[in-house]
């Protein structure tokens, strides 16, 4: 797409000199294409006008006017000047308090373009309260564009950048070269990629602003899915000698289990089983709503890569549920003989070079931990099997998919939440799916009630009784500490009250995502043994903690948190067979949409459900991924807003490939350079 000169630095360009190209380094951008590719966070419309005559209907007027007279009112330093203008559809009068200078920049006869306020007074139509717009040059041409709205650095403003971004496609915008194969933008009636970088900047008007960013999204999601299927073509192609493994680890686990698995995880496991045994490596998705019991299937898988002579990695989206996880796979898998490692972001320094060198040596068969599993340090000897836990974010399985860590190895990807699929799909390229569908035996559904902030003092009592029999109880709140913002309850100052106060008799625990590691895990370690009869918390306590003897769930300020957060938390009672029970206590002053949450989460415990419902009230635009794209290295597209473009994007990617398997060689590519560059990690290329 890019020539070289395209990939000069900024100061290259009129008006960037040193000091603006380091603060545009701080926005990302050190070329010029950068800057061209810096695209508008949101635009302002200076095209839609608001005549005079409407000042009533409209809260702001914005109209080309006249100046046709000027009068001065009061004395000395009170003197005020009154500009009267027309636009045709009224006149009207401009009171410039403190702005005496107007009368020589709105001179009679000239026009400007003028926004405001406008009401009757003294039987006259009056602003005081409008602007000029800049931009209205002294002939008065007004500037009637959609201009654009960047995100911006300290000691750089939006003309600054209008001016940098509008020089940078003067000069070189022509330079911009055309990659898409063209029957293909012919088909999709793709502008021009110039043309689209022209109007994502500058655009003529709304329309041309949405074919821009269309065509701007499309080739974008195109590229990437182009990555993706190349990757999933590999991995349909790719066979492995490999042989299954009889299973031997597997049945002396299950054997040590106080329970039988349920019928939903040993048909989850018998798949996952024959994946791995098959030779194509495996990519495959475990649903299962919380409680059921993933965890203990994902060991079955890692126990066979390890009798296969592979070993295995599970990754967990926080270091709590990490940390858990270890401790589990440390009772349950290491009496069998399983060499166990753990590594996150926290391991201390002195302590991951040994680590890593077991690692890489094959001294270590299952590695539990968070990211840090697949940073670039971590070299497995035979890394056969990676299991991620309740990962929604976007880009970590992005990155996930692309990374070139070993021999592709069998994938298993696990969730409570539905909604992910499509998304995981759209990373991975294909993904086989298993469902748990079934609880273990005993459980009783979760009781939920919903309360009144005011009657909080009723839960709490009822609460007593089951800490007083010897159950635990978690109490959530939406913030760590006082907020000046927001009067809501905080965690640490009810973790206070809650000890002092109301439960004087019972010890009580706080966690939140400040406190130090080691805090966190001393504390949940506590809770776990039953040390601490209740804990408070944030949301840390929303995915995957696992203590069965937790038998309430109390969330206050409850309409502050999303569906799928609601559910998950809920899903951390009635793991055990006793009756558990979720209060949500909530404010008075809530909004409609937090009322549908808090009546869906008292009509159903169903997980699936819930996420159908959570879709319902908030929209496609609005589902989980959107917060988390974020983490996404697009530039323009939104996985979750852009679905159906997405879904599009990738039946021609594959089409492409499917029909021109030679492209699956990067050597032969025509659009390699294209692929290295829209991959955004770099490095599916080759892999
Ligand atoms: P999730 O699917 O939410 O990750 P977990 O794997 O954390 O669920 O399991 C929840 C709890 O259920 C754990 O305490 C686990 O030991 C227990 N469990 C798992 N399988 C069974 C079973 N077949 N019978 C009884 N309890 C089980
Ligand atoms: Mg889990």
């Amino acid at each position: 797409m890019f020539l070289r000169e395209l990939g000069q630095t900024v100061t290259m360009l009129k008006g960037a000199g040193s000091q603006v190209a380091s603060r545009l380094a701080r926005l990302g951008i050190y070329t010029i294409a950068d800057l061209i590719l810096f695209y508008p966070r949101d635009y302002d419309d200076r095209t839609a006008f608001v005549p005079l005559s409407s000042f009533a209907r409209e809260s702001r007027v914005r109209t080309l006017a006249e100046v046709v007279g000027h009068e001065w009112f009061g004395y000395g330093r009170m003197k005020t000047l009154k500009v009267r203008i027309s636009d045709g559809s009224a006149e009207a009068v401009l009171v410039c308090f403190n702005r005496p200078f107007l009368e020589g920049k709105l001179p009679v006869g000239s026009k400007a373009v003028i926004t405001g306020k406008f009401s009757y007074r003294y039987g006259e139509l009056q602003s005081s309260a409008f602007e000029v717009e800049e931009g209205t040059g002294p002939d008065g041409a007004p500037v009637s564009a959609i201009l654009p709205v960047y995100a911006l650095t300290e000691g750089l403003n939006q003309g600054q950048l209008r001016k940098l971004e509008r020089g940078a496609l003067a000069e070189y915008g022509s330079k911009v070269e055309e990659e898409l194969p063209a029957a293909l933008r012919e088909r999709r009636g793709l502008m021009a990629k110039r043309e689209a970088l022209r109007a994502i900047h500058f655009p003529a008007g709304e329309e041309e602003l949405a074919a821009a960013r269309s065509s701007l999204v499309f080739e974008e999601l195109f590229y990437f899915q182009v990555a993706v299927a190349r990757r999933a073509m590999k991995r349909k192609e790719t066979r492995i000698e490999r042989s299954a493994p009889a299973g031997l680890l597997k049945r002396r686990l299950v054997e040590r289990l106080p329970f039988d698995l349920t019928p939903g995880q040993v048909g989850a496991a018998e798949e996952i089983a024959a994946d791995m045994a098959s030779p194509r490596p495996m990519a495959r998705l475990l649903q299962g709503d919380v409680g059921s019991g993933k965890t203990l299937v994902a060991f079955l898988a890692c126990l066979d890569a390890i009798e296969a002579g592979g070993q295995a990695a599970i990754m967990a989206p926080t270091e709590l549920l990490a940390r858990q996880h270890a401790a589990t796979a440390a009772r349950l898998l290491e009496p069998l003989g399983v060499r166990l490692g753990f590594l996150s972001g926290n391991v201390e320094d002195a302590a991951r070079p040994p680590l890593l060198a077991a690692i890489k040596a094959g001294e270590v068969d299952l590695l539990l931990g968070t990211q840090a599993l697949f940073s670039d340090e971590v070299e497995y000897k035979n890394l056969r099997l990676t299991v991620v836990d309740e990962q929604h974010r976007f880009g970590v399985l992005q990155r996930l998919a692309l990374s070139r860590k070993g021999p592709l190895p069998d994938l298993l990807m696990m969730t409570a939440t539905p909604i992910p699929r499509t998304l995981a799909l759209t990373v991975f390229g294909d993904l086989a799916v298993s469902a748990i569908r079934t609880m273990p035996p005993g459980r009783k559904p979760v009781i939920t009630h919903l309360a009144r902030s005011g009657n909080e003092g009723k839960v709490y009592e009822f609460v007593r009784k089951l800490l007083a029999a010897g159950r635990q109880a978690y109490f959530v709140y939406p913030l760590i500490g006082e907020s000046d913002r927001l009067e809501l309850k905080n965690a640490q100052a009810m973790a206070e009250s809650l000890a002092s106060e109301v439960y004087p008799e019972f010890k009580v625990g706080l966690i939140h995502s400040r406190l130090k590691e080691e805090e966190k895990r001393a504390t949940m370690d506590a809770f776990s043994k039953g040390e601490l009869s209740v804990l408070v918390a944030t949301s840390v306590v929303e995915v995957g903690v696992d203590v069965p003897n937790a038998a309430a769930m109390v969330i206050e300020h409850a309409e502050r948190f999303g569906l799928a957060a609601l559910h998950q938390l809920r899903g951390r009672v009635g793991r055990g067979s006793e009756q558990s029970y979720c209060f949500l206590v909530y404010s008075s002053d809530v909004t409609e949409d937090a009322k549908a949450r808090l009546k869906a989460m008292l009509g159903t415990v169903d997980g699936f459900a819930l996420a159908e419902e959570d879709l319902r009230i908030r929209g496609p635009g609005e589902i989980a991924g959107t917060a988390q794209s974020g983490y996404l290295r697009l530039s323009i597209a939104d996985p979750i807003r852009d679905a159906r473009v997405l879904e599009e994007a990738r039946a021609e990617a594959f089409a492409m490939l499917e029909a021109d398997p030679g492209l699956l060689d990067p050597a032969n590519s025509p659009i390699r350079e294209v692929l290295e560059r829209a991959n955004p990690f770099g490095d599916a290329v080759n892999s």
